[in-house]
């Protein structure tokens, strides 16, 4: 991982939260690394621990032969790397995009690099800031695989899991979106499950042990039912749609008698009621996916 002629090991375009978090993982690893922002200012801690700041994003990108970039979505991975002096720096070089955004921009960014002569991987990051350079972190990986194994000794330092999920470039994207669907959609119930609980008594407190355990039902339902789902078996044995639509009534009841918002919960009460009409009453919960694939 050592560098010649001055070059360092790694640069980071983009110092919001994440972008600090993975440069300060390269340098804790012994890394040297540029960093840049557009705003000035973010890199101040990172130069005390040892990073180099660029004057530009131009000299940045020409700093390394690897460069992470981490910004908040692929407007503005654009905004950065499609100025003509910054194109021109990242030639031959290989851009790892750690921002996150839809697959079909995935694509676009891998078709742009490749006219401009940019080797180009893209990435997604599943965990929070504070998991980068521990175990717990998450990464996910797409692109051509030559490019993966010979950076994945630098991608390394960042710690915890790196998947590569394929040459196909969107494909991190497309996880990641996934992915985030699960996360928002659950932290959507979550907050409306805050409101009514609050409406009947409950503190946030009093309610996180056993929301917990709710969490902690999840993970090997996800595993169950992904074989229902990938064989088409949809077995509603001991939990089918019509038991479940009732209970999401009730809670769609109480949280309007207490003048709450039920749209979520509506929003999931419509999904599993379409499903039931279509004659999958006694199927489980995830025959719904099969019907909202229906084109
Ligand atoms: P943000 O998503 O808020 O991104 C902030 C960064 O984007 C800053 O560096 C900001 O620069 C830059 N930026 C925004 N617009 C532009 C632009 N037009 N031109 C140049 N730079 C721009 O914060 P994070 O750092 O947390 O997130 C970065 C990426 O990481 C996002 O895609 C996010 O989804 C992903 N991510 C973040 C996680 C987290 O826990 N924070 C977890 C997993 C993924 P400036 O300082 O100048 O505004």
């Amino acid at each position: 991982m050592s560098t010649s002629s001055g070059q360092s090991a790694v640069t980071v375009l983009g110092l919001g939260p994440m972008g600090r978090a993975l440069a300060g993982a390269f340098l804790e690893a012994g890394l040297r690394t540029t960093v840049w922002n557009r705003t000035p200012g973010r890199d101040r801690e990172l130069v005390a621990r040892g990073a180099t700041a660029a004057r530009s994003a131009a000299e940045a990108a020409a700093a390394s032969e690897l460069v992470v970039v981490c910004v908040v979505d692929y407007d503005a991975v654009d905004a950065v790397l499609r100025q003509e002096r910054v194109a021109d720096a990242l030639e031959g070089r290989t851009v790892v995009n750690l921002s996150a955004d839809t697959p079909a921009r995935a694509r676009a960014t891998a078709r742009w690099a490749d006219r401009h002569g940019v080797r180009y991987l893209d990435g997604a990051i599943m965990t929070p800031t504070t998991t980068i350079g521990t175990p717990d972190a998450v990464f996910l990986h797409s692109g051509p695989e030559e490019l993966y194994r010979r950076h994945r000794p630098v991608l390394d330092a960042l710690g915890g899991t790196h998947t590569h999920l394929g040459e196909e470039i969107g494909r991190a994207a497309a996880y990641d979106i996934a992915l985030l669907d699960v996360f928002w959609t659950a932290m959507a119930g979550y907050a409306h499950a805050l409101a009514v609980a609050r409406a009947e008594g409950i503190t946030a407190r009093e309610l996180a042990p056993f929301a917990r355990g709710i969490g902690a039902i999840l993970p090997p339902l996800f595993e169950e039912t992904a074989r229902d789902a990938d064989e088409g078996t949809w077995s509603g044995e001991g939990n089918p749609l019509t038991s479940a639509v009732s209970s999401m009534a009730h809670i769609v009841q109480v949280s309007e008698s207490h003048g709450i918002d039920a749209g979520v919960m509506r929003a999931a009460e419509g999904l599993a009621r379409r499903a039931i009409g279509l004659g999958h009453g006694g199927d489980g919960f995830i025959r719904i996916a099969e019907v909202l694939g229906r084109r």
